[in-house]
Protein backbone atom coordinates (compact mmCIF):
# COMPACT_ATOMS: atom_id res chain seq x y z
CA UNK A 1 0.00 0.00 0.00
CA UNK A 2 1.42 3.70 -1.16
CA UNK A 3 0.81 4.75 2.61
CA UNK A 4 3.12 2.57 4.23
CA UNK A 5 5.59 3.22 1.58
CA UNK A 6 9.47 3.14 2.65
CA UNK A 7 10.40 6.11 0.43
CA UNK A 8 14.12 6.64 1.72
CA UNK A 9 17.42 5.89 -0.86
CA UNK A 10 17.56 2.58 -1.87
CA UNK A 11 13.80 1.67 -1.30
CA UNK A 12 12.93 0.94 -4.68
CA UNK A 13 9.70 -0.97 -5.50
CA UNK A 14 7.87 -2.27 -8.44
CA UNK A 15 6.18 0.75 -9.41
CA UNK A 16 9.51 2.35 -9.48
CA UNK A 17 10.48 0.43 -12.26
CA UNK A 18 9.02 2.85 -15.39
CA UNK A 19 7.19 1.15 -18.34
CA UNK A 20 8.19 -2.46 -18.31
CA UNK A 21 4.71 -3.92 -16.57
CA UNK A 22 5.28 -6.87 -18.61
CA UNK A 23 8.58 -7.96 -17.50
CA UNK A 24 7.53 -7.03 -13.86
CA UNK A 25 4.52 -8.96 -13.79
CA UNK A 26 6.09 -11.52 -15.30
CA UNK A 27 8.32 -11.83 -11.84
CA UNK A 28 5.73 -10.43 -9.51
CA UNK A 29 3.56 -13.10 -10.74
CA UNK A 30 6.43 -15.84 -10.12
CA UNK A 31 6.19 -14.86 -6.62
CA UNK A 32 2.46 -14.64 -6.40
CA UNK A 33 1.76 -17.69 -7.79
CA UNK A 34 5.02 -19.39 -6.12
CA UNK A 35 6.38 -20.62 -9.68
CA UNK A 36 10.14 -18.94 -9.21
CA UNK A 37 12.29 -20.79 -11.89
CA UNK A 38 15.55 -21.66 -10.57
CA UNK A 39 17.18 -19.29 -13.03
CA UNK A 40 16.57 -16.34 -14.90
CA UNK A 41 18.73 -13.94 -17.44
CA UNK A 42 17.37 -9.97 -17.95
CA UNK A 43 18.47 -8.77 -20.86
CA UNK A 44 18.93 -4.88 -21.60
CA UNK A 45 21.40 -2.07 -22.38
CA UNK A 46 23.34 -0.20 -19.90
CA UNK A 47 21.36 1.81 -17.44
CA UNK A 48 18.59 -0.01 -18.50
CA UNK A 49 17.36 -1.20 -15.22
CA UNK A 50 18.71 -4.85 -15.07
CA UNK A 51 20.52 -4.33 -11.59
CA UNK A 52 17.40 -2.65 -10.34
CA UNK A 53 14.87 -5.12 -11.48
CA UNK A 54 16.78 -7.86 -9.68
CA UNK A 55 17.21 -6.21 -6.66
CA UNK A 56 13.90 -5.14 -5.85
CA UNK A 57 13.26 -9.08 -7.11
CA UNK A 58 15.41 -10.53 -4.56
CA UNK A 59 14.08 -8.35 -2.01
CA UNK A 60 10.91 -9.12 -2.85
CA UNK A 61 11.82 -13.17 -2.74
CA UNK A 62 13.42 -12.71 0.96
CA UNK A 63 10.79 -10.40 2.43
CA UNK A 64 9.19 -11.79 5.58
CA UNK A 65 6.35 -9.62 5.62
CA UNK A 66 2.92 -12.07 5.46
CA UNK A 67 5.00 -15.11 5.80
CA UNK A 68 5.11 -17.88 8.26
CA UNK A 69 8.42 -18.20 9.57
CA UNK A 70 10.30 -21.39 7.50
CA UNK A 71 12.28 -24.48 8.61
CA UNK A 72 14.99 -22.10 9.87
CA UNK A 73 13.75 -19.41 10.97
CA UNK A 74 12.44 -19.40 14.82
CA UNK A 75 10.19 -16.45 14.48
CA UNK A 76 10.61 -13.37 11.93
CA UNK A 77 11.42 -10.34 13.30
CA UNK A 78 9.72 -6.81 12.71
CA UNK A 79 7.63 -8.31 10.07
CA UNK A 80 5.00 -5.93 9.85
CA UNK A 81 1.40 -8.08 10.01
CA UNK A 82 -0.45 -5.54 8.40
CA UNK A 83 1.43 -5.00 5.27
CA UNK A 84 -0.97 -6.82 2.47
CA UNK A 85 0.69 -5.37 -0.57
CA UNK A 86 2.92 -7.15 -3.03
CA UNK A 87 6.21 -7.81 -1.71
CA UNK A 88 8.95 -5.91 -0.96
CA UNK A 89 7.41 -4.17 2.01
CA UNK A 90 10.77 -2.30 2.17
CA UNK A 91 9.81 -2.32 6.05
CA UNK A 92 11.20 -6.13 7.65
CA UNK A 93 14.22 -7.06 8.78
CA UNK A 94 14.87 -8.93 5.31
CA UNK A 95 14.26 -5.72 3.36
CA UNK A 96 16.47 -3.57 5.22
CA UNK A 97 19.34 -6.35 4.76
CA UNK A 98 18.45 -6.40 1.18
CA UNK A 99 18.89 -2.74 0.99
CA UNK A 100 21.93 -2.28 3.02
CA UNK A 101 23.56 -5.25 0.88
CA UNK A 102 23.66 -7.41 3.62
CA UNK A 103 21.24 -9.69 3.23
CA UNK A 104 23.07 -13.35 4.06
CA UNK A 105 21.00 -15.05 1.24
CA UNK A 106 21.59 -12.45 -1.73
CA UNK A 107 24.84 -13.19 -2.92
CA UNK A 108 26.50 -10.42 -5.51
CA UNK A 109 29.05 -12.72 -7.77
CA UNK A 110 32.37 -10.25 -7.92
CA UNK A 111 35.21 -10.50 -10.03
CA UNK A 112 38.39 -8.87 -9.93
CA UNK A 113 39.34 -8.65 -13.27
CA UNK A 114 37.24 -6.10 -14.75
CA UNK A 115 36.70 -7.33 -18.13
CA UNK A 116 36.84 -11.27 -17.31
CA UNK A 117 34.22 -13.19 -14.97
CA UNK A 118 36.53 -16.62 -14.23
CA UNK A 119 36.08 -20.21 -13.55
CA UNK A 120 37.63 -19.81 -10.29
CA UNK A 121 35.09 -16.69 -9.35
CA UNK A 122 31.85 -19.21 -10.19
CA UNK A 123 33.60 -22.02 -8.26
CA UNK A 124 34.15 -19.99 -5.22
CA UNK A 125 30.84 -17.75 -5.16
CA UNK A 126 28.59 -20.50 -6.76
CA UNK A 127 29.24 -23.87 -6.97
CA UNK A 128 30.94 -23.97 -3.40
CA UNK A 129 28.62 -21.77 -1.55
CA UNK A 130 25.38 -23.50 -3.14
CA UNK A 131 25.00 -26.24 -0.99
CA UNK A 132 25.12 -24.58 1.98
CA UNK A 133 21.23 -23.98 3.27
CA UNK A 134 20.13 -20.56 3.44
CA UNK A 135 20.94 -18.60 6.44
CA UNK A 136 17.87 -16.55 7.18
CA UNK A 137 15.52 -16.59 3.90
CA UNK A 138 13.55 -19.01 2.56
CA UNK A 139 15.88 -18.75 -0.88
CA UNK A 140 19.57 -18.44 -1.32
CA UNK A 141 19.94 -15.71 -4.45
CA UNK A 142 22.61 -15.15 -6.59
CA UNK A 143 23.04 -11.98 -9.02
CA UNK A 144 25.86 -11.90 -11.52
CA UNK A 145 25.61 -9.02 -13.08
CA UNK A 146 27.53 -8.52 -16.46
CA UNK A 147 26.96 -12.00 -16.69
CA UNK A 148 28.58 -12.46 -20.68
CA UNK A 149 31.84 -11.68 -19.04
CA UNK A 150 32.03 -15.05 -17.83
CA UNK A 151 34.15 -16.98 -19.74
CA UNK A 152 33.75 -19.99 -21.58
CA UNK A 153 34.75 -21.99 -18.77
CA UNK A 154 33.00 -19.85 -16.10
CA UNK A 155 29.68 -20.72 -17.85
CA UNK A 156 30.33 -24.48 -18.15
CA UNK A 157 31.09 -24.52 -14.11
CA UNK A 158 27.51 -22.53 -13.43
CA UNK A 159 25.76 -24.58 -16.59
CA UNK A 160 26.52 -27.55 -13.70
CA UNK A 161 24.89 -25.74 -10.69
CA UNK A 162 22.00 -25.03 -13.19
CA UNK A 163 21.42 -28.77 -14.22
CA UNK A 164 20.97 -29.77 -10.89
CA UNK A 165 20.09 -26.48 -8.34
CA UNK A 166 19.34 -26.79 -4.93
CA UNK A 167 15.57 -26.55 -4.48
CA UNK A 168 15.95 -23.31 -2.83
CA UNK A 169 18.34 -21.49 -5.28
CA UNK A 170 17.54 -18.96 -7.89
CA UNK A 171 20.08 -17.25 -9.96
CA UNK A 172 19.85 -13.91 -11.01
CA UNK A 173 22.03 -13.38 -14.88
CA UNK A 174 22.16 -9.45 -16.10
CA UNK A 175 23.70 -9.31 -19.62
CA UNK A 176 23.71 -6.84 -22.26
CA UNK A 177 24.41 -9.51 -24.57
CA UNK A 178 22.77 -12.70 -24.27
CA UNK A 179 24.09 -13.75 -27.39
CA UNK A 180 27.15 -13.54 -25.86
CA UNK A 181 26.47 -16.45 -23.50
CA UNK A 182 26.35 -20.35 -24.36
CA UNK A 183 23.06 -21.93 -25.74
CA UNK A 184 22.92 -24.56 -22.95
CA UNK A 185 22.84 -22.08 -20.40
CA UNK A 186 20.28 -19.28 -22.17
CA UNK A 187 17.85 -22.64 -22.22
CA UNK A 188 18.13 -22.78 -18.52
CA UNK A 189 16.70 -19.29 -17.71
CA UNK A 190 14.05 -17.61 -18.32
CA UNK A 191 14.89 -14.66 -20.29
CA UNK A 192 13.30 -11.52 -19.88
CA UNK A 193 14.26 -8.51 -21.98
CA UNK A 194 14.09 -4.86 -21.31
CA UNK A 195 12.62 -2.76 -24.04
CA UNK A 196 12.81 0.60 -25.05
CA UNK A 197 10.28 2.56 -22.70
CA UNK A 198 8.31 5.03 -24.73
CA UNK A 199 9.68 8.63 -24.40
CA UNK A 200 6.58 10.22 -22.51
CA UNK A 201 6.76 7.94 -19.96
CA UNK A 202 10.09 8.57 -19.70
CA UNK A 203 9.32 12.33 -19.60
CA UNK A 204 6.60 11.75 -16.86
CA UNK A 205 8.93 10.09 -14.61
CA UNK A 206 11.54 12.71 -14.97
CA UNK A 207 8.97 15.17 -14.28
CA UNK A 208 7.48 13.33 -11.46
CA UNK A 209 10.19 11.32 -9.70
CA UNK A 210 13.11 12.85 -10.47
CA UNK A 211 11.58 16.82 -10.26
CA UNK A 212 13.52 17.97 -13.83
CA UNK A 213 11.40 20.83 -15.39
CA UNK A 214 9.44 20.25 -18.24
CA UNK A 215 11.73 21.44 -21.15
CA UNK A 216 14.40 19.56 -20.08
CA UNK A 217 12.85 16.27 -19.38
CA UNK A 218 11.80 16.73 -22.61
CA UNK A 219 14.92 16.86 -24.30
CA UNK A 220 16.43 14.53 -22.00
CA UNK A 221 13.64 11.81 -22.69
CA UNK A 222 14.04 11.98 -26.64
CA UNK A 223 17.63 11.58 -26.57
CA UNK A 224 17.21 8.38 -24.20
CA UNK A 225 15.73 6.37 -26.92
CA UNK A 226 13.75 4.51 -24.42
CA UNK A 227 16.55 3.88 -21.64
CA UNK A 228 15.18 5.42 -18.30
CA UNK A 229 18.94 4.99 -16.83
CA UNK A 230 20.49 6.78 -19.38
CA UNK A 231 17.66 9.14 -18.90
CA UNK A 232 18.10 10.22 -15.99
CA UNK A 233 22.39 10.11 -16.33
CA UNK A 234 21.66 13.18 -18.83
CA UNK A 235 19.46 14.91 -16.53
CA UNK A 236 21.71 15.50 -14.45
CA UNK A 237 24.65 15.38 -17.28
CA UNK A 238 26.98 18.65 -16.82
CA UNK A 239 28.64 17.29 -20.28
CA UNK A 240 25.69 16.96 -22.02
CA UNK A 241 24.25 20.56 -20.96
CA UNK A 242 27.46 22.26 -22.12
CA UNK A 243 27.22 20.15 -25.44
CA UNK A 244 23.62 21.59 -26.30
CA UNK A 245 24.54 25.04 -25.76
CA UNK A 246 27.66 24.43 -28.12
CA UNK A 247 24.85 22.47 -31.16
CA UNK A 248 22.58 25.34 -30.22
CA UNK A 249 24.73 28.06 -30.74
CA UNK A 250 26.07 26.67 -33.47
CA UNK A 251 23.06 25.60 -35.58
CA UNK A 252 21.22 29.00 -34.85
CA UNK A 253 23.69 30.92 -36.61
CA UNK A 254 24.86 28.62 -39.23
CA UNK A 255 23.93 30.40 -42.51
CA UNK A 256 26.38 33.22 -41.15
CA UNK A 257 29.37 31.45 -40.46
CA UNK A 258 32.25 31.45 -42.89
CA UNK A 259 33.98 28.49 -44.35
CA UNK A 260 37.38 29.20 -41.62
CA UNK A 261 34.81 29.30 -38.56
CA UNK A 262 32.64 25.76 -39.29
CA UNK A 263 36.19 24.48 -39.38
CA UNK A 264 36.83 25.62 -35.99
CA UNK A 265 33.78 24.57 -34.45
CA UNK A 266 34.60 21.21 -35.80
CA UNK A 267 37.97 21.11 -34.43
CA UNK A 268 36.19 22.09 -30.66
CA UNK A 269 33.99 19.00 -31.15
CA UNK A 270 37.15 16.89 -31.00
CA UNK A 271 38.75 18.81 -28.22
CA UNK A 272 36.22 18.87 -25.78
CA UNK A 273 35.84 15.37 -26.60
CA UNK A 274 31.47 15.25 -26.86
CA UNK A 275 30.35 12.23 -28.26
CA UNK A 276 29.65 11.94 -31.84
CA UNK A 277 26.02 9.87 -31.59
CA UNK A 278 24.81 12.30 -29.25
CA UNK A 279 26.06 15.49 -30.98
CA UNK A 280 24.76 14.47 -34.34
CA UNK A 281 21.06 13.38 -32.15
CA UNK A 282 21.30 16.81 -31.05
CA UNK A 283 21.66 18.46 -34.63
CA UNK A 284 19.07 15.99 -35.75
CA UNK A 285 16.38 17.06 -33.39
CA UNK A 286 16.83 20.67 -33.90
CA UNK A 287 16.50 20.42 -37.62
CA UNK A 288 13.21 18.02 -36.53
CA UNK A 289 12.15 20.75 -34.47
CA UNK A 290 12.95 23.39 -37.58
CA UNK A 291 10.78 21.31 -39.98
CA UNK A 292 7.83 20.56 -36.83
CA UNK A 293 7.39 24.43 -36.39
CA UNK A 294 7.31 25.50 -40.28
CA UNK A 295 4.24 22.47 -40.82
CA UNK A 296 2.32 23.36 -37.07
CA UNK A 297 2.86 27.30 -37.09
CA UNK A 298 3.99 28.90 -33.91
CA UNK A 299 1.29 28.32 -31.09
CA UNK A 300 0.28 25.11 -31.80
CA UNK A 301 0.59 23.28 -28.31
CA UNK A 302 -0.05 19.79 -29.40
CA UNK A 303 3.11 20.49 -31.40
CA UNK A 304 5.91 18.04 -29.89
CA UNK A 305 8.92 20.74 -30.27
CA UNK A 306 12.02 19.54 -28.04
CA UNK A 307 13.79 23.04 -28.21
CA UNK A 308 10.85 25.19 -26.83
CA UNK A 309 13.02 27.30 -25.12
CA UNK A 310 14.20 28.71 -28.51
CA UNK A 311 11.11 29.39 -30.46
CA UNK A 312 12.30 32.54 -31.74
CA UNK A 313 15.03 31.04 -33.07
CA UNK A 314 13.07 28.26 -34.51
CA UNK A 315 11.16 30.80 -36.44
CA UNK A 316 13.77 32.24 -38.06
CA UNK A 317 15.00 29.05 -38.84
CA UNK A 318 12.01 27.65 -40.21
CA UNK A 319 11.78 30.91 -42.51
CA UNK A 320 15.42 30.83 -43.85
CA UNK A 321 14.87 27.26 -44.45
CA UNK A 322 12.43 25.60 -47.40
CA UNK A 323 11.40 21.95 -46.55
CA UNK A 324 13.54 20.38 -49.82
CA UNK A 325 16.32 21.57 -47.63
CA UNK A 326 15.61 20.58 -44.32
CA UNK A 327 15.18 16.91 -45.80
CA UNK A 328 18.47 17.19 -47.30
CA UNK A 329 19.49 18.12 -44.09
CA UNK A 330 17.80 15.61 -42.15
CA UNK A 331 19.39 13.02 -44.89
CA UNK A 332 23.18 14.83 -44.54
CA UNK A 333 22.95 14.14 -40.58
CA UNK A 334 22.69 10.64 -41.19
CA UNK A 335 25.13 10.04 -44.16
CA UNK A 336 27.78 11.47 -40.96
CA UNK A 337 27.04 9.04 -38.95
CA UNK A 338 27.18 6.37 -41.16
CA UNK A 339 30.50 7.99 -42.38
CA UNK A 340 32.30 8.14 -38.50
CA UNK A 341 31.12 4.55 -38.15
CA UNK A 342 33.26 3.52 -41.20
CA UNK A 343 36.14 5.61 -39.82
CA UNK A 344 35.80 8.35 -42.30
CA UNK A 345 37.70 11.47 -41.62
CA UNK A 346 35.81 13.25 -38.83
CA UNK A 347 37.04 17.07 -39.67
CA UNK A 348 36.11 16.43 -43.04
CA UNK A 349 32.70 14.40 -42.69
CA UNK A 350 31.23 17.14 -40.12
CA UNK A 351 32.86 20.19 -42.36
CA UNK A 352 30.42 18.98 -44.93
CA UNK A 353 27.51 18.35 -42.99
CA UNK A 354 27.62 21.78 -42.21
CA UNK A 355 28.38 23.30 -45.23
CA UNK A 356 25.02 21.47 -46.18
CA UNK A 357 23.39 23.15 -43.03
CA UNK A 358 25.08 26.48 -44.20
CA UNK A 359 23.41 26.04 -47.93
CA UNK A 360 19.82 26.35 -46.71
ZN1 LIG B 1 9.84 -7.03 3.58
Amino acid sequence: METSRNTEPGYVTWSDVVGLAQLTDNLQNAIKHNKISHAYLIQGEKLSGKRMIADIFARALQCEAGKAPTAHQETLFDAPAQYQGPPPCNQCRACKQAVNGNHPDIIYVTHEKPNVISVDNIRQQVNGDIDIKPYSGEYKIYIIDEAEKMNVQAQNALLKTLEEPPAYAVILLLATRAEAMLQTILSRCVVLNIKPVPEDLIKKYLMQKVEIPDYRASICASFARGNVGRAIELASNEVFDHMKSSVLGLLKHISELEINQIAAEVKKISEEKFDTNDYLDLCFIWYRDVLLYKACGAFDSKCPIIFKEDMTALASAAGYYSYDAIEKIIHAIGRARSRIAANVNFDLTMELMFLDMKAG
